[in-house]
């Protein structure tokens, strides 16, 4: 084989990943966008296709990297504007781990999560971590509006 026939069947490989890549169909993710009242621009399209593709926790870092193996280069900022976005419409839920690391929740509904500060994974726990709680302990005169339970972990 001519090293440049070796090039082309590496770059064809190369393209043969970024397709077989886990996206949300265009059509869906436009619906999706618009029952929240988001309009559907081609940026947002992009992002959603990749972000709600499956359950999923990242970072705006790992989004952004995630859509530019994707083959979709966008800025950071641009990334940031839509993420904000979709937090503000509640199709996205923001979790604070700790100082400066925030993730996006793809599943928007109400869970609790566990933090590995060894390798920065972020899980879904059970909701009755919750149950064990003794909300007795609470300031007089107050009353629980939401309970949203990061726990921090280390592996053993
Ligand atoms: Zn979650």
């Amino acid at each position: 084989m001519k090293q440049s026939q070796f090039v082309c069947k590496l770059a064809y490989n190369c393209d043969m990943s970024i397709q077989e890549a886990n996206l949300l169909d265009t059509a869906s993710a436009e619906k999706l966008l618009r029952s929240h009242g988001i309009y559907p621009t081609a940026q947002r399209l992009s992002i959603a296709r990749v972000l709600f593709a499956e359950h999923q926790h990242v970072t705006a870092e790992q989004l952004h990297d995630k859509l530019k193996n994707n083959g979709t280069t966008l800025s950071i900022a641009t990334v940031y504007n839509a993420i904000n976005l979709f937090v503000e419409k509640e199709l996205l839920k923001e979790i604070f781990v700790d100082n400066g690391r925030t993730f996006f929740d793809s599943n928007n509904t109400h869970h609790h999560h566990c933090y590995n500060v060894d390798n920065g994974e972020l899980i879904d726990v059970t909701d009755q971590l919750a149950s064990h709680i003794d909300f007795s302990l609470l300031p007089k005169g107050t009353r629980v509006e939401s309970v949203d339970i990061v726990v921090r972990v280390t592996n053993q």
